[in-house]
């Protein structure tokens, strides 16, 4: 563990493959008092009606990218994306400055002992770690990751497969991290060391 000294607010970087618990993991450290960030909640806000990348957006892609009611059409995007793979890395060049900036901002004045920036693709998509004093990793088995998503979105076999494939490996994910939290147990057991990584926490940011 390398934490030496926290900023004004600890901030821990959250994250873990697809269905390895990330969401269960932030939302019991919600509950025991720390400030979540998730960067895919932030990712909607700001493609929601009158977000703040909604103008960027629709000067790059058209009036077409709009949905009736102002949103982002999500499924314009994506069949645009299927066609001009360039559309991918412009909408992310659009995006990513922006969730950066409403991150930054989230962290400022937080009275919460602690803050949790989940981010999923955070071993995937450089540029996060500065934002962060430590690493928590959810892991999991492959197989546990594959039998938790198919039955929570019952998706094809291949289309798991082909998420997990494209995502960090676990070995990737567990060199970086600073904590781990095992999450091949029941949720009992998950929730039991979340509870122990808040009090190592709540230490750090009292020292
Ligand atoms: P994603 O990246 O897909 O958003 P995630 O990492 O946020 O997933 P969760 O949503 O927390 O993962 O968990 C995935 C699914 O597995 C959920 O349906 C959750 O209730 C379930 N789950 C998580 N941990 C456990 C556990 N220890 N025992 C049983 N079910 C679990």
């Amino acid at each position: 563990m390398h934490i030496q000294k926290p900023r004004d607010v600890l901030a821990i970087g959250l994250t873990g493959g697809i269905g390895s618990g990330k969401t269960t993991v932030s939302n019991r450290l919600a509950q025991l008092g720390a400030k979540v960030v998730d960067a895919d909640e932030v990712a909607h806000r700001i493609t929601a009606a009158g977000g703040a990348a909604m103008s960027a957006i629709e000067e790059a892609f058209g009036p077409a990218a709009l949905r009736p009611d102002g949103a982002m059409d999500r499924d314009y995007i994506r069949k645009l994306a299927f066609d001009q793979p360039a559309v991918r890395s412009h909408l992310e060049q659009i995006l990513h400055p922006i969730i950066r900036h409403t991150i930054q901002e989230e962290l400022q004045d937080v009275t919460a002992p602690y803050c949790v920036l989940v981010i999923p693709l955070l071993f995937e998509k450089g540029g996060w770690h500065e934002f962060m004093d430590a690493v928590v990793v959810v892991d999991c088995p492959v197989d546990v990751q594959f039998a938790r998503v198919k039955k929570r979105n019952g998706w094809p076999d291949s289309q798991i497969h082909a998420v997990i494939e494209a995502q960090a490996s676990r070995a990737t994910r567990l060199a970086g991290a600073d904590f781990v939290i095992e999450n091949h147990g029941d949720e009992a057991d998950l929730i039991a060391q979340v509870d122990e990584l808040h009090k190592k926490l709540i230490k750090i940011q009292a020292k």
